[in-house]
């Protein structure tokens, strides 16, 4: 591993889980429970869901909070539950599952993600044991997407050096671009090798395993 060395961070939808994790939370599953309150079929209910999601936008912070929209749609059940349920159908990829535990012994783990804590959480399950700190932009930061700042942010938080932290992730705005401005270590995640950023300069991995030999 590259002298100097001493946290390494993942980012959790689409690297560590897969994005379907997330997307049947909020696809499938609440437009489900919209559905049976409201008596409308699951289509309907979709639809409608799908132009209030819309109307506030990804750059409000409530998108992103499960409390919002169940405390909007009046419905009983808990959120926490419902994930959980969500999550049973889904497990972390093997190659992080993988990496996860062999890299822990050696450095830091961390997460950070714009999914809020409790999808990093629940997503994580068991494999939590693994990570020292795990950071959503949301709920900690109140930041809807991974700015530069907010890399900086958790680098002073931890009291580490950004060059001394390495990020990996699946998106080139939301992972590499800011990580690497703020001063990290960034490898953009391309699990189908078929990514056009990376032949063009940006440094990537097809696999999280092979961040076990990069450094
Ligand atoms: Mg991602």
């Amino acid at each position: 591993m590259k002298k100097g060395v001493e946290i390494i961070s993942f980012d959790m939808d689409g690297t560590l889980i897969p994005k379907e994790f997330a997307d049947h939370f909020w696809l499938e599953k609440l437009p489900e429970l919209y559905s049976k309150k409201h008596g409308l079929s699951k289509e309907k209910a979709s639809d409608i869901l799908m132009e209030h999601y819309d109307e506030i936008g990804k750059n409000d912070v409530r998108w992103y909070q499960p409390e919002y929209w169940f405390s909007r749609y009046d419905l009983n059940e808990d959120p926490e539950e419902v994930l959980q349920e969500v999550r049973d159908h889904y497990d972390l990829y093997d190659d992080a599952k993988e990496a996860m535990k062999k890299l822990h012994k050696e450095y830091k783990l961390i997460v950070i993600s714009n999914g809020i804590k409790m999808f990093i959480e629940t997503g994580l399950g068991d494999h939590k044991k693994y990570f020292s700190s795990l950071y959503s932009s949301v709920s900690d930061f109140q930041m809807s997407n991974k700015k530069p700042s907010l890399y900086l942010k958790i680098c002073r938080q931890l009291h580490v050096e950004p060059g001394k932290v390495v990020h990996i992730g699946d998106s080139l705005h939301n992972d590499y671009e800011p990580a690497v401005q703020a001063g990290l270590t960034s490898y953009l995640l391309d699990r189908n090798g078929k990514r056009s950023e990376i032949s063009s300069g940006t440094e990537g991995v097809t696999d999280l395993l092979q961040i076990i030999d990069l450094f």
